[in-house]
């Protein structure tokens, strides 16, 4: 069988002359930490999703982790996500002492069940982290009910969706706090970084004072002199850097022309993917766009002759860069240890199995496209 010259991943950064353009001016700036262009991407990014305030961060999961500090997460609290995330959503709580509770998921949508969220709800649960996965926003009214009844927090992990919609908003602006990451795979990248969008003046200031060692002037401080500052809080170093912010600046500019590439490529695989038997597209929550960050399958076995494993394993021997998002965080070797049991979100554990992400980046043609399913299509037979 043909195979590619060469390896085909599952997404990567698009870095355009007026990338490097712009990181090179910033290393001949005085400033390459600490100065004007981080609060210029603050800026422009709470003005593109529609929020009053941004906070920048080192890595998606500094913001997460600071959103869990500004949400007063500790010891004794419980958050509810899903289990069909990366680690580090889960994490975000670990490390404020909480304790994640996993919702099923939404066999549709693969993102976490908002029915499911009321079943898990106790009086200390304090905060619901719901994830927008594959860029597919959840169900945001529905949970963000849930939430007001319960005096629940919402940190809303938009990881995937920069961009995405929903009910005509843009992701970011609904939740009590939204996350996005900047890692080379996501929308759009700083090398590394992450940042928190939201509309509250409170979560603002703890969120700044959290990302830089819990350091803050005070009304004290300022009648001390200048040099002075108080620690009021026990923070971390989680700041974005003016190289990575004045990065994130010039891929913003062209965000909506790579998730217009994005939903390009995800529409040909749905034409291309629509009477394949054993293979199941995925579905889209109505009134919503998906910003197409994964385009992820389920593959049958009751219907293939193959399973999933050697169906990955032949598309990645024609240099084809499948993957599969993600193993359910509870069934990893440390959740396991903490006494999480498998068989608790059967749903997301029967999709697991079944799940497969197809690559999709904006740099990928449409005969990358089409190579990817006549393989596919060869390897299972039809
Ligand atoms: C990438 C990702 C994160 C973490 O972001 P980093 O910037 O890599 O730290 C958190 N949640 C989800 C769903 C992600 O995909």
């Amino acid at each position: 069988m043909k195979k590619r010259e060469t390896f085909l991943s599952y997404g990567k950064q698009t870095i355009d002359e007026d990338d490097v353009a712009a990181v090179v001016g910033t290393l001949r700036s005085p400033f390459l930490t600490q100065g004007p262009k981080v609060e210029e991407f603050e800026r422009a990014i709470a003005d593109y999703v529609g929020a009053k305030y941004a906070v920048a961060f080192a890595n998606g999961t500094a913001a997460l982790h600071g959103a869990c500090f500004a949400s007063g997460i500790m010891q004794g609290d419980e958050v509810i996500t899903t289990p069909i995330t990366f680690a580090a959503t889960a994490n975000a709580v670990l490390y404020c002492g909480g304790t994640p509770v996993f919702a099923d998921i939404n066999a549709d949508t693969y993102n976490i069940d908002a029915n499911e969220i009321p079943k898990k709800i106790t009086p200390q649960t304090k905060a619901v982290i719901p994830v927008d996965f594959t860029g597919q926003p959840v169900d945001l009214d529905a949970i963000m009910d849930v939430a007001k009844e319960n005096n629940l927090i919402v940190i809303e992990d938009g990881a995937h969706s920069l961009g995405a919609t929903y009910k005509g908003r843009k992701v970011g602006s609904q939740a009590h706090m939204t996350m996005f990451s900047f890692h080379p795979v996501k929308p759009i990248t700083t090398g590394e970084g992450g940042i928190i969008t939201t509309n509250s003046k409170e979560y603002y200031e703890k969120l700044k004072l959290f990302r830089s060692h819990g350091i803050t002037k005070t009304p004290y401080s300022i009648e001390q002199g200048d040099w002075y500052y108080e620690m009021t809080d026990l923070g971390f170093n989680y700041r974005m850097n003016d190289i990575q912010a004045a990065l994130g600046l010039s891929q913003l500019k062209k965000l909506d022309g790579f998730l217009e590439r994005r939903r390009e490529i995800a529409d040909q695989y749905n034409d291309l993917l629509a009477d394949v038997p054993g293979v199941i597209p995925p579905k889209q929550l109505e009134d919503t766009e998906s910003g197409w960050h994964l385009f992820m399958i389920q593959l049958d076995e009751n219907v293939l002759s193959k399973t999933r494993r050697q169906i990955f394993d032949e598309m990645r021997a024609a240099n084809i860069g499948v993957h599969v998002h993600y193993i359910p965080v509870y069934w990893h070797p440390y959740y396991q240890e903490l006494g999480y049991k498998r068989g608790q979100c059967l749903i997301a554990e029967k999709w697991y199995k079944q799940a497969l992400t197809l690559p999709l980046h904006p740099k990928m043609t449409n005969e990358d496209v089409n190579f990817i399913i006549r393989i596919l299509k060869n390897i299972i037979g039809t």
